[in-house]
């Protein structure tokens, strides 16, 4: 006889460590590296199952799996290669947000042979497949409510034993209304999902949240007639990601007037906006169908409405010019004087991934493969590269800015 306990979904969550993240702050002037846990333990969910969480309880278990993502690729996958599940026969299904979180459900296809498993999530990509997979394992690049017919009511349980800062994710759209950035995998296709703004209440009190509201680019749809509709609250923090374009702009403008109408607090909403290489010659190289000026310009409305913004930056280009690094120092000086250096920057190391355009437009790179799964490629960079590299980033150091994360020494970064 089937039970619930035989049939789980598998969500992971990571305690966040500065540890090898690269963050730090400017303190008298100089980086001060943050090398421990935060003050405050802070958690990091990738709850993709909570969209159809109230039909799903009804079919299964929902089971929390602890994942250490500090260190390299290669230590990551090391360090969780042994976890073990509850059951040993049934059927599974895994929310896979990071490639890792695949592999990780490739590695008990292997470990427990009496499992059906079912993996979907973000990190799911048919294209990855390069070898055999496991007989039961299986893969869907679609919801969960393609295998599992399920209503779609937010909720979510907690790890359990979990206090402190919570950072989850609630999906607005899956796909980017731009999709044609040349390293970048979203396609561009309808994908409007209803939007619920109170789902916060179903969520404890008593912690203190970061909610990403999931959008690999929120579209000015979304900005102009949800967001308007955000609920505040004294412990909710939002995130999400924001590209900058003349119908974004226009957008925002409507929407965060709205909102300051609706008492707002902006202090609470950190839209963070890809940046990657700031010189027009390289966002046309890119295919950002984004300017400079339209990015400054979406930052000084962000100051108007007192916003902390946020922007991520990426290194490891092998085909800068000078004149790309003279135009970055510029951004970098208009920005500081705009946000009078309280924009926070995440630095990233260029990963052109599998599908992406600009992996079939580099010839010399090194290859990324986790297991079955073939996750893109790192360019090789000439010594002109490195060194227009480095000055990039001396650029940004000598700017001040006084949050960096800097995650770009680690070339895997973002092929976890
Ligand atoms: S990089 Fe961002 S804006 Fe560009 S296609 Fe991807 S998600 Fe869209």
């Amino acid at each position: 006889m089937v039970t619930l306990k035989d049939t789980l979904f598998i969500q992971f969550y990571t305690e966040k460590t500065y540890k090898k993240s690269g963050a730090k702050i400017l303190i008298d002037n100089d980086y001060v590296e943050l090398e421990n846990t935060p003050h405050v333990p802070s958690y990091y969910l990738s709850n993709g199952f909570s969209s159809s969480y109230h039909s799903l309880k009804n079919i299964g278990e929902f089971h929390w799996v602890k994942y250490d993502l500090n260190g390299t690729l290669h230590d990551i996958v090391e360090k969780n290669k042994n976890l073990e599940l509850p059951i040993k026969k049934g059927t599974v299904y895994v929310s896979a947000y990071f490639n890792c979180h695949l592999y990780q459900t490739y590695i008990w296809a292997l470990k427990y042979p009496s499992i059906i498993f079912h993996v979907g999530g973000s990190a799911v990509d048919k294209k990855k497949i390069q070898d055999k997979l496991p007989k039961n394992l299986f893969l869907t690049e679609n919801d969960i409510d393609s295998i599992l017919p399920s209503e779609k009511i937010w909720g979510i349980t907690l790890p359990e034993n979990i206090k402190g800062k919570i950072l989850l994710g609630y999906t607005v759209e899956r796909n980017c209304y731009w999709g044609k950035c040349n390293f970048c995998t979203y396609p561009d296709k309808e994908n409007i999902i209803t939007f619920d703004p109170h789902f916060i209440k179903s969520l404890d009190n008593n912690h203190q949240y970061q909610i990403f509201l999931n959008s690999p680019a929120l579209s000015p749809r979304f900005i102009k007639n949800e967001m308007p509709r955000l609920i505040n609250s004294p412990n909710i923090e939002y995130w999400s990601h924001l590209r900058c374009d003349n119908k974004t702009i226009e957008a925002c403008k409507l929407t965060l007037e709205k909102l300051k109408i609706n008492n707002f607090h902006f202090k609470n909403f950190i839209p963070l906006t890809g940046v990657e290489m700031p010189s027009n010659r390289m966002l046309n190289e890119m295919n950002k169908g984004s300017s400079l000026k339209h990015i400054l310009e979406f930052f000084k409305l962000f100051k108007k409405y007192n916003c902390q913004p946020a922007i991520s930056l990426i290194f490891g280009w092998n085909s800068l010019i000078s004149k790309d690094i003279e135009n970055a120092k510029t951004f970098f000086n208009e920005l500081y004087q705009i946000t009078e250096g309280k924009c926070i920057i995440k630095c990233h190391s260029l990963a052109a991934k599998t599908n992406s355009i600009l992996e079939k437009q580099i010839s010399n790179a090194k290859h990324v493969q986790l297991g079955p799964f073939s996750l893109g490629v790192i360019p090789h960079l000439s010594e002109k590269q490195l060194k227009l590299n480095l000055e990039l980033k001396e650029a940004l150091y000598d700017t001040k800015f006084y949050y960096l994360i800097d995650a770009s020494n680690n070339k895997y970064n973002d092929f976890l």
